[in-house]
């Protein structure tokens, strides 16, 4: 016979810290409920003071509104809440708390202090408890406003202590929270200090951009890119604050997504800002991004997770798309935007600052010797049509196809406006522009645009057949995995066959691929499929061709150290202007530098007088 264990009911002080697991289970879930309180109380100061990563003290003080003596009794009640009065208030409630059991839970299972006063008292409640029940209890003269102090957490339940993390982990979380709530919270001012030393005060903000700027990094407030966008359906509304290219992290803590005001960790979201960056970040690296999604709330579900950390879209894709595009079209309109058409404009002295003389005479070049001109190689035997040379050409060297032209006769056709000052170190070509001196790293400008070039030739593939089929070596494991995705390089042009264990076989390749690169290539795609084997085949396709064509625009681009002669430069200089995406190389570094005259100014101490 087996012994059944009889029914019993927990005793209230058991059920209340079981229940007090779900809405803490670390410091920062306590962070969190306390400042969600402060904030819906209406307070305009938010202090918090943590010790040991919110295991020995979390201590909130706020401005708002306080509590009355018996507010101050009931909030530690089960389900004693002051913002809803039935269920049904659930889908219209707009403040963060609505159980009720945040205070109940968290004051059984630590040692709490709650001091509160209102605006038209003249005196305030100041509560002792210890593990639910209240030990001590007083009247005192207080500011407006609460002070409630959580001092060692889960000291009566011990198997919740040993999982806490440890302390530099638990810290890291409240940092995270607190920048969350700064960039949702723009008006509070919000402070936080770790054992005894303040680490952030952060005032009130005018603007998202100033917000940013104060938590992020004081340089971003200039540079961060603001954008927007809506869609009738579900009311959707976005606003995006994102990082210019140039500014990287190594990880994705300074992306935040925020729905109808409310901080999420929804990968999702945070994935389709980073796509938006595609082709312009070096690899493992992300940018800083702020997303904030209003939309009417039968469109989002916001009660899947007892913390209300996850959300659930109706339509997660729509939502997802319309962020990547809305960063990609910013991203791209200010790189048109980078140099301006305009006068060099001299500002208040124009006669103490005249004009420059080159300061690099380049002897003139014949076509033949342009260092980063492919040449036409003496055509493959396999090489079809002209036209297809001419596809080949224009990919790789739009601006050299025609005439030799001499440096005199050399027109700058474009819109915008500047000088070529020369070749630096025959490695940065230096031009003037509006109120700037620019630095072109001339190899990473001309691999992003042949990157562009090739990207945009890419849809109406050339292919050729080979006369001699290459052979590509590969590893078993290697060629097992790759074998799977043949089709995948079909598609880009590339039409193979496994020949053994090792060997790959292939037949025709794109006409762009020259045969020394079909090796890379091919190694290429083995190493996409190793990192990203289990992406569908679509996003497989992009990530491939993407590294490919960064890879041959690599190889064919013009190098540091080869010389230019003027009219390369300029040529240069006019295709990356009208090329896509650039500020960087499709590796992501930078293209071009400015250093404003303001700069110069400062250095030279003009701006002093
Ligand atoms: P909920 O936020 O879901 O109502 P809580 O347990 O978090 O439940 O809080 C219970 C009640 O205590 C709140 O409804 C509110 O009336 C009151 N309260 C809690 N914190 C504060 C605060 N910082 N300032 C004013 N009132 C507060
Ligand atoms: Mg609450």
């Amino acid at each position: 016979m087996h012994y059944m264990p009889k029914i019993h009911k927990l005793a209230p002080e058991e059920a209340k810290k079981v229940a007090a697991g779900e809405v803490a289970e670390r410091p920062a879930n306590v962070v969190k409920e306390l400042v969600e309180n402060s904030l819906d109380a209406g307070a305009t100061e938010v202090s918090i003071f943590i010790k040991d990563g919110g295991r020995t003290l979390i201590r909130i003080i706020d401005n708002g509104s306080g509590m009355s003596k018996e507010d101050a009794y009931l909030c530690i009640e089960h389900h004693a809440t002051s913002k809803i009065t039935s269920v049904a208030d659930l889908a219209t409630i707009t403040t963060f708390g609505f159980r009720g059991e945040a205070l109940s839970s968290i004051s059984a299972v630590s040692k709490m202090t709650l001091s509160t006063k209102e605006a038209d008292q003249e005196v305030g409640t100041s509560l002792t408890i210890k593990g639910g029940a209240i030990t001590d209890e007083s009247v005192k003269a207080l500011k407006t406003g609460t002070d409630i102090s959580i001092a060692d957490l889960f000291y009566n339940v011990p198997a919740r202590q040993k999982f806490l993390k440890s302390k530099e982990t638990e810290w890291r979380a409240i940092v995270q929270l607190f920048h969350a709530f700064c960039l949702s919270y723009k008006d509070v001012t919000f402070k936080l200090s770790h054992n005894d030393r303040q680490i952030y005060t952060i005032p009130k903000a005018d603007s998202l951009e100033d917000r940013i700027s104060q938590i992020f990094e004081p340089a971003l407030k200039k540079t961060i890119l603001l954008s927007e966008a809506k869609q009738d359906k579900m009311n959707l509304s976005l606003t995006v604050a994102c990082s210019p290219p140039d500014y990287t992290r190594f990880d994705r803590s300074q992306i935040f997504c925020f729905v109808n005001n409310r901080w999420v960790k929804n990968y999702k979201l945070a994935q389709s800002l980073i796509k938006g960056y595609q082709g312009m970040l070096p690899p493992q690296r992300y940018p800083a991004g702020v997303l904030f999604i209003t939309l009417d709330s039968e469109y989002v579900d916001i009660n899947i997770h007892p913390r209300k950390e996850e959300v659930q879209f109706l339509h997660p894709r729509i939502i997802q798309s319309l962020i990547e595009q809305t960063v990609k079209a910013k991203l791209e309109e200010v790189q048109q935007s980078l140099f301006r058409p305009a006068q060099l404009a001299y500002t208040n002295q124009p006669q103490e600052r005249p004009v420059p003389q080159p300061i690099i005479q380049e002897p003139v070049k014949e076509l033949a010797a342009l260092p980063f001109m492919m040449q036409p190689e003496a055509p493959p035997k396999e090489l079809p049509t002209p036209e297809h040379q001419d596809a080949f050409l224009k990919a790789v060297t739009p601006y050299f196809s025609e005439e030799p032209k001499h440096e005199q006769q050399q027109l700058i056709v474009s819109d915008i406006d500047y000088r070529l000052i020369g070749q630096v170190h025959t490695t940065y070509i230096l031009i003037e522009i509006e109120c700037s001196l620019g630095y072109i790293d001339q190899h990473a400008a001309h691999e992003r645009i042949v990157y562009e070039r090739l990207k945009s030739q890419f849809e109406e593939i050339a292919r050729v057949q080979l006369l001699f089929p290459q052979t590509v070596q590969l590893s078993k494991e290697d060629l097992d995995l790759l074998e799977k995705h043949l089709d995948l390089l079909k598609e880009f042009g590339i039409t193979a066959k496994r020949n053994s264990d090792t060997e790959l076989v292939i037949s025709e390749t794109p006409l762009f691929v020259k045969n020394q690169s079909l090796d890379d290539c091919i190694k290429q795609a083995v190493a996409v499929l190793h990192e990203h084997q289990y992406l569908d085949k679509k996003e497989l396709q992009k990530i491939i061709q993407e590294r490919i064509h960064a890879l041959l625009s690599c190889k064919t681009a013009v190098k540091a150290g080869d010389e230019l002669s003027h009219e390369e430069m300029h040529n240069l200089i006019n295709e990356l202007y009208s090329s896509k995406n650039k500020l960087t190389c499709p590796h992501g570094r930078p293209t071009i530098w400015e250093l404003k005259t303001s700069e110069l100014e400062k250095k030279f101490k003009r701006d002093y007088r």
